[in-house]
């Protein structure tokens, strides 16, 4: 069975693709801007933030 792998961004969880079976993408957040680097590899999903958004506040 091949299931497709919905990653999420791990900053505000937002949905951002389905994938295949191998995947390696970088994609920025359409909700909080954050840039990603998704890489699918067989049942395994990681997704690394390339660069946070800066959108978020700050406790200043
Ligand atoms: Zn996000």
């Amino acid at each position: 069975m091949n299931e497709k792998m919905i990653v999420a961004c791990p900053v505000c969880g937002r949905q951002l693709l389905k994938s295949g079976s191998s995947t390696n993408a970088e994609v920025s957040c359409p909700k909080c801007h954050s840039e990603l680097n998704c890489t699918v590899s067989g049942a395994t999903v990681s997704v690394e933030v390339v660069k946070k958004s800066v959108k978020q506040k700050r406790s200043a």
